[in-house]
C-alpha cells in the first residue's frame, strides 16, 4: 500500500525515531509499504518519519540511478550494489568516514528543491535486516551519501539544514511558503 508522503512543515519529520525493539508482522508491512511508495515515487530512500512514524527504520534503493554509481561491503564481502538493493535497514548506526565531498540532493519530503551537500565520501553502517540479523555496511559514492541523508531523517534532521547559507538564503522564501502551507493542511487534516 502506498502511503502519504509527509511534507516539510508537517512537525513529523522533525521527530526523532525510537529504537525499534522487536521485528513483528506489523514492522515487515510497514517496510514493505515503505519501499512500495519509495519505489512510487522514484526515491532513492525513504525514512518512517515521511510515512509519519518516528522510529528508527530506513528503505534505500539506489539502483534506477545509473549515473551515480556506488560500492557497497556487506559484512566485509565486495558485493554489487545493484543487485543488494533494496535496503531494509532497522536501528542503523552510522560513522563517518573523514574525506568529504559536495554533492547534489533533494527529497521526497521538500519537493522541486535540491542543493549541494557536504557528506562524508564513505560511510559504515550497523543495523538490523527484516530477518532480525546484524549487518555491517560500508559503503561510497551516491549510496553513502543516501544512507547519510535517510539517518538524518531518522534523527529529526533534513539536507536543508546542511546546505550553505547562501544557498539556503536563496531557498529561503520557497521553503517558508511550504512549511506554512504544510503545518496549515497538518492543522486541517
Ligand atoms: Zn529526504
Amino acid at each position: 500500500m502506498r502511503l502519504p508522503i509527509a511534507k516539510y512543515g508537517d512537525p513529523i519529520l522533525r521527530a526523532k525515531g525510537r529504537p525499534i525493539a522487536k521485528i513483528d508482522d506489523e514492522l515487515r508491512a510497514l517496510a514493505a509499504d515503505m519501499l512500495e511508495t519509495m519505489h512510487a515515487a522514484n526515491g532513492v530512500g525513504l525514512a518512517a518519519q515521511q510515512v509519519g512514524r518516528a522510529l528508527q527504520l530506513t528503505v534505500l534503493d539506489i539502483s534506477q540511478v545509473e549515473d551515480r554509481p556506488s560500492t557497497l561491503k556487506l559484512n566485509g564481502g565486495e558485493v554489487d550494489p545493484i543487485a543488494s538493493m533494496p535496503l531494509v535497514l532497522i536501528n542503523p548506526q552510522l560513522d563517518f568516514g573523514e574525506e568529504k565531498i559536495l554533492g547534489s540532493e533533494g527529497c521526497l519530503s521538500i519537493p522541486d528543491i535540491t542543493a549541494d551537500v557536504m557528506r562524508a565520501v564513505t560511510v559504515t553502517a550497523r543495523a538490523k535486516t527484516l530477518e532480525n540479523e546484524e549487518i555491517a555496511i560500508e559503503a561510497s559514492g551516491l549510496l553513502a551519501r543516501a544512507l547519510q541523508h535517510e539517518v538524518d531523517h531518522l534523527h529529526g534532521i533534513l539536507f536543508i539544514d546542511r546546505i550553505s547559507s547562501a544557498a539556503k538564503a536563496s531557498l529561503a522564501s520557497r521553503l517558508k511558503r511550504m512549511q506554512k502551507e504544510n503545518a496549515r493542511l497538518q492543522v486541517e487534516s
